[in-house]
């Protein structure tokens, strides 16, 4: 058997896994494998890609409020160092596994490497419910994590940020702790602290206002009006109600928007400033908002719309759904939005889908720029972050569209070639140790 048989051996099972659900973790490996091979990049250095550089578990206990002590699981997984230090967030969630961490440890360098920002990835988390837990047990479990990983991160290191159910407290207690540790202030150990110790003006707006710039980058790209703009919103959180009133605000018309609690639904728009204020009385959620219908969660997928921004969950585009969508752009404001086979529905469809890596990419390049700030303690005006943070999206869309123009390939799979391509020349000019 020659190597072109083993090729389509590999390809065919390749399909045959993709048929069914694959994992985030096999699918992410998929997606470099198959940039690295459109690349011609060399199969060795593609194969170390596929595998996280360092994995750490820790085991450590937590004194409960009644006086009882819990062990919990955390992990920090560092995929690679390739391009510089590693930066991922850290998640609490009854449903962190070590798979999950280095799915989005993968996901994390690729991001950092599409929108040329010199960090390789990570990501960390632990296996508990916060909802079921009180500030201070959350805080003693913070800070007994951050001591156990503090083998592992460090300002040269590895910088941790926010994810799903921690944000700016949590950082700022990981910031204490590890300087603590240090025995003085290291404010560059996390990103996404609160601003009076060391964070960046419009971090918090910064993956909403990247997602909009790619929103509006992909409608001049396919000729499309931006001002008066259809568009649905599944999430109305951190990401999708930033998302959502920057679209607003430079004309679009936000017609649906979805959360936890239903789907809602406007044809003549949705004021997103008087819906954050509704929401913000109604338990965060969007619930019974009085100017707007209540729709299901299957209709909101098949609405006839200009652009569909899922920004809440992973696994919300998939085989049940995908064929409905009538919307010309997905720009994917969550993580692994999109199942792979849901995917190539959309492809095969014409959807124009602007992939996560890209789209949500704006939260790690603010993040950056507030690390850059807090080494050289010097902080930098809202109207500059925002600046730099549009001039790093801009960029980053047209060097991703090019590609997959290019090479006559999907956005997602341009940006797969365009990040594999760069993390493995800077592993080539390296070289491999010893
Ligand atoms: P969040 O917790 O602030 O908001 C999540 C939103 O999703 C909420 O409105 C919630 O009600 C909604 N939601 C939850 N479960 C749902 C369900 N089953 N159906 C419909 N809606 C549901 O989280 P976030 O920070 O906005 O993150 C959203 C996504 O974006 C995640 O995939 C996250 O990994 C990704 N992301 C976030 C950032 C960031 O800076 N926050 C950066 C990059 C990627």
């Amino acid at each position: 058997m020659d190597d072109e048989d083993l090729e389509e051996i590999e390809n065919t099972l390749e399909v045959v896994i993709m048929a069914k659900d694959m994992s985030p973790y096999e699918a992410a490996k998929q997606l470099i494998r198959s940039a690295g091979r459109r690349l011609g990049t060399n199969p060795e250095i593609t194969e170390w890609l596929k595998y996280p550089q360092r994995e750490l578990t820790v085991n450590f206990p937590v004194r409960m409020d009644d006086g009882s002590i819990k062990v919990f699981t955390g992990y920090r997984v560092q995929h690679s160092f390739a391009l510089g230090p590693c930066k991922g967030g850290i998640r609490y969630h009854p449903d962190v596994t070590l798979d999950e961490m280095r799915a989005l440890a993968m996901l994390m360098t690729m991001k950092c490497a599409v929108v040329n920002i010199p960090y390789g990835g990570a990501k960390g988390g632990v296996v508990c419910d916060p909802k079921e837990m009180s500030q201070r047990e959350l805080e003693r479990l913070t800070r007994r994590y951050a001591s156990e990983i503090s083998i592992l991160i460090g300002p040269e290191k590895d910088i941790p940020a926010p994810d799903v159910n921690t944000g700016v407290q949590t950082m700022a207690w990981i910031m204490d702790t590890y300087s603590l540790l240090k025995g003085y202030s290291v404010q560059g150990v996390v990103t996404g602290k609160p601003i009076n110790i060391g964070g960046a003006l419009g971090r918090r707006e910064a993956t909403g206002r990247g997602v909009m710039l790619c929103t509006k980058e992909a409608l001049e790209h396919l000729d499309m009006d931006v001002e008066g703009a259809t568009i649905a919103v599944q999430g109305f959180g951190k990401v999708g109600s930033w998302a959502a009133r920057l679209l607003q605000r430079i004309g679009c018309k936000i017609v649906a928007i979805g959360d936890i609690s239903g789907y809602i639904y406007n044809q003549d728009g949705i004021d997103t400033e008087d819906l954050c204020s509704y929401a913000e009385g109604h338990d965060d959620v969007i619930r019974g908002y009085p100017k707007a219908d209540e729709i299901s969660r299957e209709k909101f997928f098949s609405l006839d719309l200009d652009v569909l921004i899922p920004a809440a969950l992973e696994d919300q585009i998939t085989m049940e759904n995908a064929a409905k969508i009538r919307a010309k752009i997905v720009c994917e404001g969550a993580n692994n939005p999109t199942t792979p086979e849901a995917n190539d529905v959309l492809n095969a469809g014409g959807v124009f889908v602007v992939p996560d890596i890209l789209a949500n990419a704006g939260g790690v390049t603010v993040s950056y720029f507030e690390w850059v700030q807090d080494l050289q303690q010097h902080f930098w005006t809202e109207s500059e972050v925002n600046d730099k943070l549009r001039d790093v999206m801009t960029c980053a869309f047209g060097e991703v569209l090019t590609r997959a123009q290019r090479e006559g390939v999907d956005m997602r799979t341009g940006a797969y070639m365009l990040a594999v391509d760069k993390v493995a020349e800077a592993i080539r000019v390296r070289g491999i140790f010893p």
